[in-house]
Order: C-alpha cells, then sequence, then structure tokens
C-alpha cells in the first residue's frame, strides 16, 4: 500500500489521527459472513481500530449473543468481579452498561447493589427486569445515560470496545457519577501478549464487532480529561485469567466447532494460560484489563 493511500485511510477513531494496517480478518469466532475486515494501529494513541464499520453491523450479533439464562449458573468468576468493585464502592446505585445475559447484574443484586441497565438487545432487557434490575433498551448508552439518576459505580464488562461513539460515552458517564463514585472499565488489551503471537487469529480482536482497542495509557489520559482518576488497572484479576484461557480456548476451537473439540480445547487452553501466567499475567501484557477510576470532583 503507498503512503499515500494509507494518508487518505480511515483515521482513529479515538483521536483523529492517522494509522497503519496492522491485520486484515473475517469474523472468525462467529462465521457470520466471509467479509474482510481490516485494522489498523493508530500511530498517535496506539488504539487498533476497525477501519470501515459495516453498515449492517447488527447482523454480526446473532440471537445466541445472548446466552439468557446462563446467570442461573452464577459463577465464581461473577462474585469475583462484584468483589473488585466492592474494593472500590460497598453498594448503592450500579449502573451496567450492556450487560448482555446479566450474569454480573444478578450477583451485583445479590450482593445488594441496586442495578439499573442499559441494554441494547430488548429480550436481555426483558430479562433483567425479571431478576429484579431496571433496564433502558438503547443502543446510544451515551444518550441513554444522560437521562438517568446519579450512579455511585457505572460499569462496562467489555462493552467499550463495541461502542460506537466511545468518547461520548465517557463524558457522560463523568456526568453521571457522584462524587466519589467510580467508572469501572475492563476491556481486551492491545498490548497482550497473545496478540503479538496470534494476530489476525487472535479471539479478542472478534471481528466486526469490536470496533476500537483502546490501550491502557490512552484510556487513562482520557477518563482523566473528563476528570476522572485512576484507582486501579490490572490484567491479572480473575475476570483477566479467565479472559487469557478464552482467548487461547477460541483459537483452538472457534465458538462454532463441535462440543468435544470446544472442550478439549478448554483444557488445552487452561494448560498454556497457566505455562505463560509468567508473561501474560504481569506488565498488563494479557487478553484484557480492568481499569477503575474514581470521580473526584466535589469531594
Ligand atoms: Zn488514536
Amino acid at each position: 500500500m503507498s503512503s499515500r493511500a494509507s494518508d487518505a485511510a480511515p483515521r482513529c477513531r479515538i483521536c483523529g489521527s492517522a494509522g497503519d494496517l496492522r491485520l486484515t480478518t473475517t469474523d472468525r469466532n462467529r462465521s457470520i459472513g466471509a467479509e474482510r475486515f481490516d485494522y489498523r494501529s493508530c500511530r498517535a494513541c496506539g488504539t487498533l481500530y476497525l477501519a470501515e464499520v459495516p453498515a449492517d453491523l447488527a447482523r454480526y450479533y446473532p440471537p445466541d449473543y445472548y446466552p439468557i439464562g446462563a446467570e442461573h449458573e452464577t459463577n465464581e468468576s461473577e462474585r469475583a468481579k462484584v468483589a473488585l468493585l466492592q474494593r472500590f464502592v460497598s453498594g448503592g446505585a450500579l449502573l451496567e452498561i450492556g450487560p448482555g445475559a446479566g450474569g454480573f447484574a444478578a450477583e451485583a443484586l445479590r450482593s445488594g447493589f441496586g442495578v439499573r441497565a442499559i441494554e441494547m438487545d430488548e429480550r436481555a432487557c426483558d430479562h433483567l427486569r425479571a431478576i429484579g434490575a431496571q433496564a433502558v433498551h438503547s443502543a446510544e448508552p451515551h444518550r441513554a445515560l444522560a437521562e438517568m439518576a446519579p450512579a455511585r459505580a457505572i460499569v462496562l464488562w467489555h462493552v467499550f470496545e463495541h461502542l460506537a461513539e466511545p468518547l461520548a460515552l465517557l463524558r457522560a458517564a463523568a456526568a453521571t457519577l457522584e462524587p466519589g463514585g467510580v467508572l469501572l472499565i475492563a476491556v481486551p488489551n492491545p498490548a497482550a501478549f497473545a496478540l503479538r503471537v496470534l494476530g489476525a487469529r487472535w479471539p479478542h480482536v472478534d471481528a466486526p464487532r469490536h470496533l476500537q482497542l483502546v490501550p491502557a495509557a490512552t484510556l487513562v489520559r482520557l477518563a482523566g480529561e473528563v476528570g476522572l482518576a485512576p484507582v486501579a488497572l490490572t490484567g491479572s484479576d480473575r475476570a483477566g485469567r479467565d479472559w487469557n484461557v478464552f482467548g487461547w480456548q477460541h483459537f483452538l476451537a472457534p465458538p462454532t466447532s463441535g462440543a468435544v473439540r470446544r472442550r478439549a480445547a478448554f483444557y488445552a487452553a487452561a494448560l498454556v494460560s497457566l505455562l505463560l501466567a509468567p508473561v501474560e499475567r504481569g506488565g498488563l501484557r494479557g487478553s484484557t484489563y480492568t481499569a477503575v477510576f474514581r470521580n473526584d470532583g466535589g469531594i
């Protein structure tokens, strides 16, 4: 590709700078169509971004994208996520953006939080209401947030990378947080060791559903611009360790493969993750990271 073509290429969704082609891939996780997607790496902020968002993006979210009902198997992983949040807020009004099937929301309710949610899937909204959460049906969470009462905690578990307007979401979240409240964002990590090894085959690229993978340092800077200070940044929390296994498992056996292959891949992935623990669990080189920010304004 010539430098002239590169200069005309789509710019970073986060900072508007030019980016270089990093990888090209298909929808490897769901096999919905054979279209190829380019991801570029921003020269200024390091974000890995989908160059062209398909006009028919909604079709890449099939009905089984939300495994509703799975929250009945309340598991250690969801409990650990609530426990991580409770290190920073003991209770109060919790707002979850994009809870999907609602496993975390259910565990937060059980732990005494009042839970509200903004969710783009209508069936998931019905389910959230049935388990005792309030749910607002919207695919534009930054707009829905502007209408909502203040929250003690706002959480996005693997949602930020799906947002068409991530900066508007950050601004709206900062404006909705109570003084002293916290914003928790967990996302795939563009500095992951596994991305360097697997490239376009890394399952956390999740083309074309993931629109941007933002480096931790960039997210910290963006949060600072809306008045939020980092209080935790980790790639080795329980959820992060689970996502490391998930990445290797889905590399070995995509979700569309048979049950036996997926089961075998799970055990192989657990072993790979154990062997790579010194690499993946240190220095933010894991598949994901979780950042917690506090709204220090007014206190
Ligand atoms: Zn950028």
